[in-house]
């Protein structure tokens, strides 16, 4: 079993897309080992998103991020990481597969619905930086 870390993003959480987007998340067999609604910090954005800092995107990033709520999830399955990662579809909605979760529902490259750790390393950072071991539940 691996775990990957899922967020809904503010554009989808506004547009009441928290159930849409968590029904193809269990229809596809992940299980919801946690999750939460939260507002994010500017300094948690930032440090979140801080491989992208020297990006000229990062502070449109971190400020979208914080406009509204989002849904953290840690999802759990055999290949997790790459799993969420094909059910979401391309970084650019214009490039997603049809079905995937930014084809049908992200507005644009930067208000692109969700994310999801791209390896290992990743997901375990992104995961203890929002969920406590005891937030998880196999
Ligand atoms: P991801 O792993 O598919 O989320 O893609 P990246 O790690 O490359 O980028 C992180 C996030 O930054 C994306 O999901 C978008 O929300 C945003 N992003 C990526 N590229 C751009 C860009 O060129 N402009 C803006 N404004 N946002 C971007």
């Amino acid at each position: 079993m691996e775990r990957t870390l899922a967020i809904i993003k503010p554009d989808a959480v506004e547009r009441n897309l928290i159930g849409k987007i968590s029904e193809r998340i269990e229809s596809k067999e992940f299980k919801i080992a946690a999750m939460k609604k939260v507002a994010l910090s500017k300094n948690q954005a930032e440090n979140f998103y801080h491989v992208h800092r020297e990006r000229p995107f990062f502070n449109d990033l971190t400020t979208y991020m914080i406009s509204g709520p989002v849904v953290l999830m840690v999802l759990e399955k055999e290949n997790a990481i790459v799993g969420w990662r094909e059910l979401m579809g391309a970084t650019n909605p214009a490039d997603a597969t049809e079905g995937t979760i930014r084809k049908d529902f992200a507005i644009n490259l930067e208000k692109n619905s969700a994310h999801g750790s791209d390896s290992p390393e990743t997901a375990a950072f992104e995961i203890s930086f929002f969920f406590s071991q005891t937030e998880i539940f196999s």
